[in-house]
């Protein structure tokens, strides 16, 4: 076991085996389905001291089935108000998400909340979401993922939660690169926009772009506030398209050492296997205490 402070900058929770391993949905690199049952004795085991949350809803997916299971036979104004009452039904769920992920972390504090926000929400709504959940329920910054909500990064909904985001100094981290499909929202090329209208905004990408590593890449030096984390593809597993430790190690230097985060994306990875994959690439130890802890505690002001 490694002497390093370790913060694993990159989970996700979920309250029951079952809906972690529908949000997996089939894949089977780890047994975990993201409980916090699982997560605390790994995390005892691989020397984390600490984990982020960055939960989600795919809302715009759980909106179209419940859209999809609507009676055919209705009537325009019966349809419209079903509609009216889908939307709220989704606002809920997602409001509740959050609230359970606040809480988890207020009975484990080593466990740190991440909110998530969505273009279903009004401005309003989803302002007062946000300052709601930082002011009173803890919540340190906020996760977006463009593939699993359906949105482009640059979508002019989103627009509140950035301002506020960087009015109030937090984070935004997106799920970044590659995803099961449609794997083009989150493509490192499709952040430009948000980067050159919000500078002062800690925009994380997470995977540092995953399969578009040199997008992301060729937007460091044009915006220092653009960090990212190394997850998943830092997970100990071989799969086409992989990057070898050779390769980690020389994409983390070009990004810049000091702004990627390590995290896991438990439970699709494991995060023991993760931490002893890290310790495997060729940093100095001082590189290792920023990868490991320091860039997360400075970013995320741990
Ligand atoms: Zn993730």
């Amino acid at each position: 076991m490694s002497d390093y402070v370790i913060i694993d900058a990159h989970v996700h929770t979920y309250q029951t085996r079952q809906v972690g391993l529908q949000a997996k949905q089939g894949n089977a690199i780890t047994d975990y389905a993201g409980t916090i049952d699982e997560l605390l004795p790994i995390m005892e085991k691989a020397n984390i001291s600490r984990a982020v949350m960055v939960n989600m809803l795919p809302l715009a997916e759980m909106k179209k089935a419940a859209v999809d299971r609507l009676p055919e036979n209705l009537s325009q104004a019966q349809r419209d108000d079903a509609l009216k009452e889908i939307d709220t039904r989704m606002l809920g769920r997602l409001e509740r998400r959050n609230a359970w992920t606040c809480n988890l972390a207020r009975e484990n504090p080593n466990l740190i909340p991440f909110i998530n926000l969505d273009p279903l929400q009004d401005e309003t709504t989803m302002t007062a979401e946000l300052i709601d959940k930082v002011n009173n329920h803890g919540a340190k910054g906020i996760k977006l993922h463009p593939g699993a909500q359906w949105f482009y990064p640059d979508d002019r909904r989103l627009w509140p939660a950035y301002r506020t985001a960087q009015e109030m100094g937090l984070p935004v981290i997106f799920h970044a690169g590659r995803f099961v499909s449609p794997e083009t929202f989150s493509r490192p090329k499709n952040f430009v926009e948000v980067l050159e209208s919000f500078p002062e905004l800690t925009l994380v990408m997470a995977h540092i772009g995953l399969g578009n590593e040199d997008e992301a890449v060729s937007l460091t030096k044009d915006f220092p506030n653009l960090v990212f984390d190394c997850s998943a593809i830092i997970g100990n597993v071989t799969l086409d398209g992989d990057l070898t430790e050779e390769r980690l190690t020389s994409l983390t230097r070009e990004v810049g050492v000091e702004r990627v985060m390590f995290g896991s994306d438990f439970p699709w990875y494991d995060p023991a296997d993760s931490v002893a994959r890290l310790l495997r690439l060729d940093f100095s130890e001082e590189e290792r205490r920023l990868l490991l802890a320091e860039n997360a505690i400075r970013i995320y002001k741990l």
